[in-house]
């Protein structure tokens, strides 16, 4: 529960991050707010602000880019994301990773559980971990209940891309970066991803570094 005086530091640290224009700097692993649990968001920020908080992580999403970001990368901890995905991939790609576009949403108060026991295993990356990735191990299909930024109740499965998507991000408001549940073998720079391991699956990727896939 928040109340009036521990909201002030929050909306006065989020009315600073905004005062400066265009996209907001992206913390990286070790900073210690990447590795705290967040704040459920509770009417710290009012609606304009939060409005307007929304739509700075969204320009820094786009400017990275990426396809997700959490308020923890920015250093505002947050029970707070955003997630968009245009997938401006090959067939093949699509097919295999269920990489479908995901519309821009607002995650509030996000979590997730899984469905059934499938789990899908490709090579994933994080802002706040430039330069590397590695092969994840998830839940193919998850449960999503949060709230979007008016407030609305959310409850629905979520699968493929987009369910990968839902669970990094919800990770990071949650303390945890993707390297926590990763293949740790599988950790490639981005370019040997580019050069090696751009196929739809990560199965050669396996045999040659020497991890396991499940199943
Ligand atoms: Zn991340």
């Amino acid at each position: 529960m928040a109340t009036p005086s521990d909201r002030a530091p929050l909306a006065e640290q989020v009315e600073q991050l905004l005062a400066t224009e265009g996209p907001l700097a992206i913390v990286a692993a070790g900073e210690p707010v990447l590795r705290r649990p967040t704040e459920r968001f509770d009417g710290q920020l009012d609606p304009a602000l939060l409005a307007r908080f929304v739509e700075a992580l969204r320009i820094t999403m786009h400017a990275a880019p990426g396809v997700g970001l959490a308020a923890p990368q920015v250093g505002v901890p947050l029970r707070i994301a955003v997630i968009e995905d245009p997938a401006p991939v090959p067939e093949e790609v699509r097919l295999a990773r269920g990489r479908v576009p995901q519309p821009f949403r607002v995650l509030v108060n996000p979590s997730y559980e899984p469905v059934g026991s499938a789990r899908a295993a490709f090579f994933e990356g994080c802002l706040s971990v430039p330069g590397y990735q590695a092969v994840v191990a998830r839940p193919a299909e998850v449960r999503l209940t949060c709230e979007d930024e008016q407030g609305h109740a959310v409850d629905e499965v979520v699968t493929g891309w987009p369910a990968r998507i839902v669970q990094h991000e919800t990770d990071h408001l949650d303390g945890m970066l993707y390297l926590d549940r990763a293949e740790l073998r599988s950790l490639s720079s981005n370019q040997a991803v580019a050069e090696y391991w751009a196929q739809p699956a990560p199965g050669e990727a396996a045999k040659a570094l020497g991890f396991r896939l499940p199943g």
